[in-house]
């Protein structure tokens, strides 16, 4: 049996994070399945276990005119009922899993599973969101482009926490995140696109692209940003073949039992071309 722990406060669990190296355990549905051992059987922990959800500090969400901040143990069916949240996001939100996963999977273990498919990371990356990780004696903050290095990998240290995430204040123009899974709900992503542009009809003057399930870690796509921002709307047309080509040389995908690398670069270059066509009837798809 391993050792469990379950604090009501985070200075307690920090300090059991520092002195067990205990897992952080938030809502348990990718950890369940990590280390399931098959039909009937419990899963196996072999480290001590560190319950998070009495530690209410980690589930406030908050906005001023700056950013907005999401706890970590925000979960993902109070992020997309919240007002404060923007609707983008809290359409992601609702995308993801079935109700009864929203119900317990949280934000901060989206984040920290560091699957290349997590789907909260396209938006977090496309808005520059910063991670707030904290120890029993420091804490920092990071892009959360940084946090995660690559499949199933981050730089959170085994004495630390992820706090928050900070999302900066921003209301593009035009925001689109398109999912293609096998079905609409219990869908685990093929390949997703969170883009968002700002325009004043003549000009895209900020464009921000992520994709995630086509390389190790979310990618932003920024030659093909750059290649949007200075550029009249009504020449998006034209350069949307040089977008898909960028689009093809920076996916790394790969074939595995969800979908293949072949695939999956076909679908990003596409909807890469569907934000383009987006921004450029002025929609907010
Ligand atoms: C049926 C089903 C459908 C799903 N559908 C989707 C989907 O559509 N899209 C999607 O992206 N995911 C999906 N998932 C995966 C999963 O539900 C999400 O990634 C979820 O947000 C994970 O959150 P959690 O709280 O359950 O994480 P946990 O399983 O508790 O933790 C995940 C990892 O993060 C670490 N961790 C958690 N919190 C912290 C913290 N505060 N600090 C440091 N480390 C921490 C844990 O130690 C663990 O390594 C699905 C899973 C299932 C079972």
């Amino acid at each position: 049996m391993v050792e469990t722990f379950r604090p009501t406060t985070l200075e307690e669990a920090l300090e059991i994070r520092a002195a067990h190296r205990a897992v952080p355990f938030a809502g348990g549905t990718d950890l369940m399945v990590r280390l399931r051992r098959g039909p009937g059987v419990l899963p196996g922990f072999e480290q001590p276990v560190l319950f998070l959800d009495r530690c209410a500090e980690l589930a406030n969400l908050s906005a001023d005119d700056r950013a907005l901040e999401i706890g970590s143990m925000v979960t993902l069916a109070a992020l997309a009922a919240n007002p404060l949240v923007p609707r983008p996001l809290a359409e992601v939100a609702l995308s993801m899993a079935g109700p009864g996963i929203r119900s317990v999977a949280t934000v901060g273990g989206n984040v920290c599973n560091a699957s290349p498919a997590a789907d909260l990371m396209p938006f977090l990356c496309a808005h520059n969101a910063r991670a707030r990780l904290i120890s029993k004696t420091a804490r920092r903050t990071l892009p959360v482009e940084e946090l995660v290095t690559g499949p199933g990998t981050t730089v959170v240290e085994p004495d630390e926490l992820l706090a928050a995430l900070i999302v900066p204040a921003w209301s593009p123009a035009v925001s689109f995140w398109r999912k293609a899974g096998t079905r609409r709900a219990n869908a685990l992503t093929k390949v997703s696109l969170f883009a968002c542009a700002d325009t004043d009809g003549v000009t895209v003057h900020r464009a921000r692209i992520s994709l995630g399930a086509v390389a190790p870690t979310v990618l932003r796509l920024r030659e093909v940003e750059r290649l949007l921002e200075g550029t009249a709307v009504v020449d998006l047309a034209g350069i949307a073949a040089r977008a898909a080509e960028a689009c093809a040389a920076a996916v790394r995908p790969i074939d595995d039992q969800r979908s293949t690398a072949d695939y999956r670069r076909r679908v990003a270059c596409d909807l890469v071309g569907h934000f383009i066509s987006a921004v450029l009837s002025g929609r907010r798809a």
